[in-house]
């Protein structure tokens, strides 16, 4: 039985966003719980789709003593304030310290934080823990699909075992492989790493693993994770990051340096070899709607526009109303769309109550440019207290609590509204307020990916929309810096 230390601080930095994340951010429960620091954390993670949950479960079944430090994440957005990481990372220094001899560390980072005065905050964090348990001492970190693997990442741990899925529904699971990892560096073995960074940025919308080319790719990373290797990652990157680890990477750790390195190389120049089948593939609003009105989707099978600019889930504000505004046109009927996080309207829908009549101005909050609020009389359908567990394979367990949420009809336009931003990538979240999504012929979604794992098997198509938000789809309209020398901000096309 060996003593391991077990904490985590995620946070996915969009650095083209204006709104920080700040210590009260990670504080904040949302689908996941806010900063919880000592023994509360095993319980506080326990059965959600997380990598620390499925860290402690795997860890314990080894018998291992497990001493927690803290664990907190906040919603993806602009830089993390220094006063919030120079905050949490104290404590999760001091607390290792304070458990005084321990035998490993694990640590359930992000790898895409940026804070606003360090481009590699994961990096840094790493850096620091090794600080203060010497060389010698295993420290593994789970790291997100979208992390931008960094070389001072890859020195300070002595393993990184990242997710396979796009939408995330292994969290917990390479929490699970992280601890078997660890359990075998506390054995004795010795491994050294290996990390291989792209030269292009693949846009979030083409990184499913439900499609090509990343599909195979990622079945080929996971059938190449086998001894000598202790772990083997391929992670795509966050594209919306202005920083010099930005892209995407291939990492690996084992024992025999030869055969390390060799995997490595292969799998990504199969990666450089499939570039041109990441383009990109949006639509715009009006193409959009114009496909809307084309489909006859089967009954309980609707055709998903997913409103991927404004995602919450990638530094979007959830509140853009531009793709909406265009539903609400009398050629198209059958819309749910949703959450838009608009606290002031969720409140004024409560305090007139279910089956009233409202004049509002919804959304548009965040000031987003080309964007303006839907001016309207709405009806309240249904109201909820945004306190529900969610049931889909990515928030599996979740425990939401999204404040006063409301359902709102105009024109036959259903539209989900929350008092707190959160990805619509779960059912749950509209059937909280009694609506069936697979009744309605289109549903618009404030989700890039993340909603194909729960929405997926419902969906008789889905189209990709550029509509306002801060989530720019296409990396190559972003106004980079500081990127490497001679990295591509979009994919070639052939
Ligand atoms: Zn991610």
């Amino acid at each position: 039985m060996s003593r391991i230390a077990v904490g985590g601080f995620q946070h996915e930095t969009n650095t083209f966003s204006p709104v920080k994340a700040a210590f009260v951010d990670f504080e904040a429960p949302d689908a996941w719980p806010g900063l919880t620091r000592g023994g509360a954390l095993f319980d506080a993670v326990a059965g959600i789709n997380l990598p620390a949950a499925g860290f402690v479960q795997e860890a314990r079944g080894l018998h291992h003593e497990l001493l927690p430090l803290s664990w907190c994440s906040a919603q993806p957005s602009g830089h993390v304030t220094r006063d919030a990481f120079e905050r949490i990372s104290a404590m999760l220094v001091e607390d290792l310290r304070a458990h005084g001899n321990i035998d490993a560390v694990y640590l359930d980072l992000h790898g895409a934080m940026v804070a606003e005065h360090l481009d590699d905050a994961d990096g840094e964090i790493l850096r620091r823990a090794r600080d203060v348990v010497g060389a010698d001492v295993p420290i593994v970190a789970s790291l997100d699909f979208h992390a931008n693997v960094s070389r001072q990442m890859a020195q300070c741990a002595t393993a990184l075992v990242s997710y396979r899925t796009y939408p995330h529904v292994d969290m917990a699971d390479c929490g699970a492989r992280a601890a078997r990892v660890l359990h075998d560096l506390l054995r004795g073995t010795q491994v050294a790493s290996y990390l291989e960074q792209l030269d292009f940025l693949i846009p979030l919308t083409s990184q499913s693993t439900l499609a090509e080319p990343l599909q195979s790719l990622m079945h080929e990373a996971e059938s190449a994770e086998r001894s000598p290797l202790l772990s083997l990652g391929l992670a795509p990157g966050f594209p919306a990051a202005d920083v010099a680890d930005c892209g995407p990477s291939v990492y690996g750790c084992g024992t025999d340096v030869f055969v390390l390195t060799t995997t490595v190389r292969q799998l990504a120049s199969e990666l450089r070899r499939r570039e041109a089948e990441f383009a990109l593939e949006l639509y715009t609003i009006e193409q959009a709607i114009v496909e809307v009105g084309r489909a006859d989707a089967p009954r309980g099978q609707p055709i998903i526009l997913a409103d991927t600019q404004d995602n919450p889930g990638a530094g979007g504000n959830a509140d853009t109303m531009g793709l909406i505004k265009a539903l609400v046109t009398p050629g198209v009927q059958g819309v749910l769309a949703g959450v838009i996080c608009d606290p002031e309207a969720a409140a004024k829908s409560h305090a007139a109550g279910e089956g009233a009549r409202v004049d509002l101005s919804l959304g548009a909050l965040s000031g987003t440019a080309g964007d303006t609020p839907l001016d309207a009389r709405f009806k309240i359908v249904a109201l909820g207290d945004g306190r529900f567990t969610g049931t889909g394979p990515f928030y599996r367990g979740a425990r939401f609590d999204l404040g006063p949420m409301a359902l709102l009809e105009v024109d036959g336009v259903r539209i989900a509204v929350a008092s707190r931003k959160q990805q619509a990538a779960d059912q749950a979240m509209f059937r909280h307020l009694r609506v069936e999504p697979a009744d309605f012929a289109v549903l618009a979604l404030k989700s890039s990916v993340h909603f194909r794992a729960d929405f997926g098997p419902i969906a008789s198509r889905i189209l990709v929309v550029e509509a306002p938000g801060p989530n720019i789809a296409d990396p190559a309209k972003l106004p980079f810096t500081r990127l490497r020398p001679g990295m591509r901000a979009s994919p070639r096309r052939s």
